[in-house]
């Protein structure tokens, strides 16, 4: 029997529809509605991903602000990061990677500040994220996209998550290790696996959640998965030019329940980042 896939623009298209009331009240509250500032490179590297987050912005009643940047100094993007910072037309602006040539991740983290974050990948958010101990707690945090994504597609899942065994493989600090602790504040017991990991193939037999970060095609082999595990890919791997993740292609197989690459997580991580962006323009209405 072939596993039951967990449509993500599915469940974007709910988050979607919960983030387009919230901005409404935002908006009367505020005068305006939330507003959003994503700075790209001008080439077409972010280009995919961009569009995703302007059509969502547009679903969820999100304005949103693109600054492409050509080729140039440092200092003129970090100049831009810190109008942006200081604009109080502006509730939460995002640097998409590739970051444009010159400016590392640290300089991206040190030029966002927390409550404006809406990807959540500066220091305050993670220490935000790591102190929360709940799903109440965590889930009503701007935390990492791609993590929040994979939260809320365990739960989409609708498989008992407490007490249950979670394996994430990879431990990036945007997905991976932040998906293992939000996996944490539903009770799981997470392993959290990488590159070095011993027997990796029977850590991940035990898993009733498998979590796939690794960036690796075909890294989990379908006699890895747990019969009737829940299997979340959000590995994005180019191979003979298609999309595919990190699960062998017969994972289906044994899975559960599984998300397709594309229309997984992908989705649903775009969402997070709009859902997030109201949460901060929320905060400013208090
Ligand atoms: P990353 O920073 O390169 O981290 C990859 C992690 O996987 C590392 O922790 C690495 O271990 C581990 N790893 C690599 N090969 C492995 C192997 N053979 N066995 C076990 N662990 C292995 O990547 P990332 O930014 O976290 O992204 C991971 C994947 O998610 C990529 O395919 C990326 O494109 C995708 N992604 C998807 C979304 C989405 O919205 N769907 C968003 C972001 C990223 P070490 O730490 O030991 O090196």
């Amino acid at each position: 029997m072939s596993a039951a896939l967990l449509d993500g623009r599915v469940l974007a298209s709910r988050l979607l529809a919960q983030a387009r009331r919230r901005a409404s009240a935002v908006a009367r509250r505020l005068g305006r509605a939330p507003r959003l500032a994503i700075v790209a490179a001008a080439d077409a590297s972010a280009g995919s991903y961009l569009k995703a987050k302007i059509r969502a912005c547009g679903a969820a009643g999100v304005d949103v602000v693109v600054h492409r940047l050509s080729p140039g100094p440092r200092a003129k993007t970090l100049g831009l990061l810190a109008d942006l910072a200081g604009d109080a037309s502006i509730d939460a602006f995002i640097l998409e990677t590739p970051y444009p040539r010159g400016v590392s991740a640290s300089d991206a983290a040190a030029a966002i500040p927390p409550d404006k974050d809406a990807e959540g990948v500066t220091p305050g958010a993670y220490g935000r994220l790591f102190l929360a101990k709940t799903w109440k707690e965590a889930s009503g945090l701007a935390a990492p996209c791609t993590a929040l994504a994979l939260a809320r597609l365990a739960l989409a899942a609708g498989a008992p998550l407490s007490g249950r065994r979670a394996v994430v493989v990879g431990r990036s600090a945007t997905v991976g290790r932040p998906a293992a602790h939000l996996l944490s504040t539903l009770d799981m017991t997470v392993t959290l696996a990488h590159s070095r990991t011993r027997s990796l193939a029977a850590l991940c037999r035990e898993a009733d959640v498998l979590v796939l970060a690794a960036g690796a095609p075909g890294l989990i082999r379908t006699s890895w998965v747990k019969r009737g595990a829940v299997l979340l890919d959000a590995g994005v791997n180019v191979v003979r030019g298609r999309l595919v993740g990190d699960a062998a292609p017969g994972a289906a197989a044994r899975a559960g329940v599984l998300t397709p690459v594309p229309g997984g997580v992908g989705p649903v991580t775009t969402a997070c980042a709009v859902l997030n962006t109201i949460l901060l323009a929320e905060r400013r209405t208090r």
